[in-house]
């Protein structure tokens, strides 16, 4: 690796930012400040109908609040499809994508109900794998919008081939900074959406994407996040991209245990902000000396 280490924080405007985002962010710019490394903030807005403007702004107001400070430019996904439909045609080219026309309800419906995917969704079951390319033909020119799917399996293979018969893995640091080789499973998502079809994208080819091209070295998230690495590192060895070291932090969690949601109120960092809270507070509050 070259150059400085490189840090982000990605987090969507979808809503409010809280604890968790906050903790998310202070890891990622502590550990590049301990590392003199570069720290970076990406927006994720590939979802144009859930993100708003207004989110986005509160995420500056946040992060400045706390105290972070990024480099300049931010990137927006949204600005990007360009970049993400080029990216999936270099895997389309590898023969590793196919249309898939089916609503979630057509899907849910031909599911076995027993496969879920590691987000807990039903694993596609096949239905538009095998399309005959006339009725794809057909379809599109009826207008029919389509997502575009990897085929794991045929993934895996050219994957194995690339990595000389050695598995595919990914370097997770621990707690104590120690980096542990850990083998990943991207099988466990099934043929998953890479380019969805409402928008050219998919959080899964836009965050590897991205990673890339902002040359991000150390990868730091929540472990509600850890399973995606899994196919992360798949899209990453097919497009022939540099492997980043990751480490998924604790996720905070309420009173109850459960994990913090965004919609949990109290913890809206603008929230705390207005009650009098200080950015000393949230750090303590996040576990954060
Ligand atoms: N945008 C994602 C989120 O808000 C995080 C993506 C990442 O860090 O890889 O949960």
């Amino acid at each position: 690796m070259t150059g400085k280490p490189t840090f982000r924080f990605a987090p969507s405007p979808n809503g409010p930012l809280h604890l968790g985002h906050a903790l998310s962010a202070f890891v990622g710019s502590d550990m590049a400040k301990k590392l003199g490394g570069r720290f970076l903030l990406r927006i994720e807005d590939i979802d144009v109908a859930r993100c708003r403007i207004e989110y986005v702004e509160g995420i500056f107001e946040d992060l400045k609040w706390l105290g972070l400070t990024w480099e300049e430019p931010v990137l927006f996904q949204s600005q990007h499809f360009n970049v993400y439909a080029e990216a999936a045609a270099l895997l389309e080219a590898q023969g590793l994508l196919y249309p898939c026309f089916a609503s979630r309800t057509e899907i849910s419906a031909a599911a076995t109900g027993e496969a879920l995917d590691p987000e807990g969704a039903p694993l596609y079951p096949g239905l538009h794998k095998a399309l005959p390319k006339v009725e794809i033909e057909e379809r599109i020119g009826h207008g029919q919008h389509f997502a575009l799917r990897i085929d794991m399996e045929r993934a895996l293979e050219v994957a194995r081939k690339r990595l000389d018969g050695e598995p595919l893995t990914f370097g997770e640091l621990d707690e104590t900074g120690e980096l542990n080789i850990v083998e990943a499973k991207p099988e466990l998502w099934g043929d998953a959406v890479i380019l969805r079809k409402d928008v050219p994208a998919s959080y899964h080819l836009a965050v590897v994407v991205d990673d890339a091209r902002q040359g991000v070295t150390h990868v730091t998230r929540g472990r509600d996040l850890y399973a995606a690495t899994d196919i992360h590192r798949l899209l990453q060895v097919l497009m022939g991209l540099p492997e980043p070291i990751y480490y998924h932090h604790r996720l905070l969690v309420d009173e109850d245990g459960r994990k913090l949601s965004k919609s949990a109120e109290a913890s809206d960092l603008a929230s705390l902000r207005a009650q009098g809270v200080t950015p000393a507070e949230v750090r303590a509050r996040v576990g954060l000396s």
